[in-house]
């Protein structure tokens, strides 16, 4: 394998608190979506081996053998970083996934629903880059009454005053004692601003890159 230099890590396999098996759970995640892939375990073998070579490795309880994920099926799992939980019981690791991490070929082993309640499927600010996605729409396809397709129609300036307007109204709500005006004023100018992305060509992509940068 191929040993990092200079490399110590923060945590030694003495420092983790073992189950009774002598092994340590390793929940592991995908480091770009945070996507849950697989739980793991490992034992000493397994998590020296995971920090020499950067790929995850494990100690597979049914063929009572050091496991390098993927040494069969391609799908190595490069580490991104490797994290203690509070009591030290357990690891998560963070990895650039190669192929499916699921032996079925799934991503995720988890995919065998138990209970499902009503909740979001997705992240709550997925839905500006959806109201995003309805403007540049109207943009492309304008609509009858539309009310985008009216800003895109009296062009850059009219879209700027309502800037302004809206800009102004969040701090007159922000002065004022009812608390839910201020989400009403704040939608509002999250809208128009929205509006002036499309108008100009901006993405979500590129303002989140450029804020995630600073
Ligand atoms: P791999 O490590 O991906 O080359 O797969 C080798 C073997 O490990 C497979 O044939 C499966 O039996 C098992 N395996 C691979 N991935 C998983 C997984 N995510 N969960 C459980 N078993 C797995
Ligand atoms: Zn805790
Ligand atoms: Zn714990
Ligand atoms: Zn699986």
């Amino acid at each position: 394998g191929i040993k990092m230099d200079n490399f110590e890590p923060a945590l030694k396999w003495a420092d983790l608190k073992k189950n009774s098996d002598g092994m340590v759970p390793v929940i592991v995640q995908d480091y770009r979506t945070d996507e849950v892939l697989m739980l793991a375990y490992m034992n000493e073998e397994a998590f020296e081996t995971t920090i020499n070579i950067g790929k995850m490795t494990y100690y597979s309880r049914s063929r009572q053998e050091l496991w390098i994920k993927g040494m069969t099926s391609g799908h190595i799992q490069y580490v991104k970083s490797l994290t203690a939980d509070c009591d030290y019981d357990t690891i998560l690791a963070k990895v650039s996934q190669i192929g499916a991490a699921c032996h079925t070929g799934n991503v995720s082993c988890f995919f065998n629903e138990i209970v499902k309640k009503e909740y979001m499927e997705k992240n709550p600010l997925k839905v500006l880059e959806d109201v995003y996605a309805i403007i540049l729409d109207r943009k492309a396809n304008p609509k009858e009454g539309s009310y985008t397709n009216y800003l895109f129609d009296k062009g850059l300036d009219k879209i700027l005053k309502k800037i302004g307007e809206e800009a102004s109204e969040i701090i007159i709500a922000a002065k004022n004692p009812d608390p839910e005006d201020i989400k009403y004023e704040i939608s509002d100018f999250m809208y128009h601003m929205m509006v002036l992305m499309a108008e100009k060509g901006v993405t979500w992509e590129e303002i989140t890159q450029e804020l995630s940068q600073r």
